[in-house]
């Protein structure tokens, strides 16, 4: 039986976390997100600490009619899903206690912490969970998305390894989501998003990682690109099971390996990280460097959690940012000539343009072992990122995203795309995105969320 608390007092006395609305001081800073760009006022921000204080925030929100959305560490959904007008921000960042088992390789984290305390938690015990590539990532929306990042080619997958979850649900219950215990919504978080519940902890599998790893990027001018491009084509296929590999388009920052005759200029970079110990890393830089000399590159062992925090700067939280996301099955001759011509055309010099190569362990969950939405064949996922410091820059960025993702997408792996790329202008490809698991997820929702209470995310409506 849930409490009924229709007024804000209440729900400040049945928190131990905290609350804030338009009166209180702090308000404004409360009500910001990662993007720069979103400038929405919430009528109610509550701080939960706990997961019952997200049942009773949830409970609160559902009695008063409240637009809900969910707001994890991060902030990072550049989409601004995690915070609306006139509704109210179930934030979870002081949910961010993390516990290590390293005997039993397992990690408890609670459902609002960042990617760099996960790691540094984590790595203390030389293991780590597949996370993305950016330090300030919340674990809620990465996880319940998919997550893709440098692990992905060992270990799959955020979602992959989830082992369970703790989740609230639309009728504020909280339950247990795992294989032996709500089957279908343990399927259904791992992939479908925020869709199903608010999760206030994951338990995730653990794998043995560095703590150093080999990091290698080779660095070429535009002039290059398509030579690199096509040199990526023909490496990417037969990479080692224990390196990564990823290209970027990016303009050189001012670091200590750039050139200072290079600094701002457009680049695209071959970026391999090696896990192993065989030199499977160091073969491929050196067919790399043979084949196609660099203009400079960065070659160095680093701490892992060092390289998951080393774009952690070129990210500042309230930069403006649009961005469009699409699979890729491999660099035909089409898409690399659109590629440099794209990039090429790149406004800002924070804008960048990543693509991800997901292969090896990302195809090693069947199709249906979890809801994600994207094959399980390899490809590559591209983010298309315009990005600036001040408001007035991005409607040139959003033109040139929307130009470069129109220019791919007769190229691209069908009409889908990650979830987590997917901004609401966009939401007309989830069903693409999902396939044949759309109608299933479709229904999970109806048993989970029949009222459709968590609808800002990629949201899939209920089935009726
Ligand atoms: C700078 C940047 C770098 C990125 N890098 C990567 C990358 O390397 N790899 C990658 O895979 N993706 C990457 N992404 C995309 C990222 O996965 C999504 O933006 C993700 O939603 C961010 O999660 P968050 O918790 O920080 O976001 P939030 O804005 O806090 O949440 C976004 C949405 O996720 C859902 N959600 C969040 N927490 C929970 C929870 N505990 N329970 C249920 N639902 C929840 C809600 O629907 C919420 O609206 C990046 C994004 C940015 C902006």
């Amino acid at each position: 039986m849930t409490q009924v608390i229709s007024r804000v007092d209440d729900l400040r006395a049945a928190l131990t976390g905290s609350v804030v609305t338009p009166d209180d001081p702090g308000y404004d800073e409360a009500r910001q997100v990662w993007n720069g760009d979103i400038d929405r006022r919430p009528a109610v921000i509550a701080y939960c600490a706990t997961a019952e204080d997200v049942a009773a925030a949830v409970t609160f929100a559902r009695d008063a009619s409240l637009e809900i959305s969910v707001r994890s560490g991060g902030a990072h959904s550049t989409a601004g899903l995690s915070v609306g007008d006139a509704g109210i921000v179930i934030d979870l960042g002081r949910l961010s206690e993390i516990t290590v088992d390293p005997a039993r390789r397992r990690a408890t984290v609670g459902g609002g912490a960042l990617q760099r305390d996960i790691d540094a938690a984590t790595q203390a015990h030389g293991l780590a969970v597949p996370l993305g590539e950016i330090g300030h990532t919340g674990v809620g929306g990465i996880a319940t998305g998919g997550g893709m990042g440098w692990l992905t080619r060992q270990h799959g997958l955020t979602c992959d390894n989830v082992l369970s979850a703790q989740v609230v649900l639309a009728d504020g219950r909280i339950v247990r989501a795992a294989p032996d215990e709500n089957p279908d919504l343990y399927w259904a978080i791992r992939g479908g998003g925020g869709n199903f519940g608010v999760v206030t902890s994951f338990e995730f599998a653990l794998h043995e990682v560095g703590p150093e790893v080999d990091v290698g990027m080779f660095f070429y001018g535009m002039d290059r690109a398509a030579d690199a491009l096509r040199l990526a084509r023909e490496v990417i296929p037969d990479l080692p099971p224990d390196v990564s590999f990823e290209v970027v388009g990016l303009s050189a920052p001012p670091a200590p390996f750039v050139p200072e005759e290079h600094h701002s200029r457009l680049v695209l970079a071959l970026a391999a990280v090696g896990f192993g110990a065989e030199p499977h890393h160091r073969e491929l830089l050196e067919r790399l460097r043979a084949a196609l000399p660099p203009l400079f590159e960065m070659v160095s062992p680093m701490p892992y959690a060092a390289l998951q925090q080393m774009f952690d700067d070129a990210f500042p939280r309230g930069t403006h940012c649009y961005e469009k996301a699409l699979y890729l099955e491999e660099f035909t001759d089409a898409a690399i000539d659109v590629a440099v011509e794209r990039i090429t055309a790149t406004v800002s010099p924070m804008s960048c343009t990543f693509f991800y190569v997901l292969s090896g362990a990302y195809g090693a969950s069947a199709e249906e072992d979890t809801a994600f939405g994207g094959g399980r064949t390899p490809r590559m996922q591209v983010f298309i990122l315009g990005m600036t410091p001040e408001a007035d820059g991005l409607t040139a960025e959003r033109a040139w995203v929307r130009g470069f993702y129109d220019a791919l997408a007769p190229h691209a792996m069908g009409k889908g795309g990650y979830v987590n790329g997917i901004l609401p202008d966009d939401v007309h490809r989830l069903p693409a995105t999902y396939g044949t698991k759309y109608p299933r997820l479709a229904r999970i929702k109806a048993a989970y969320d029949p009222d459709n209470l968590f609808h800002r995310n990629a949201n899939i409506p209920p089935a009726p």
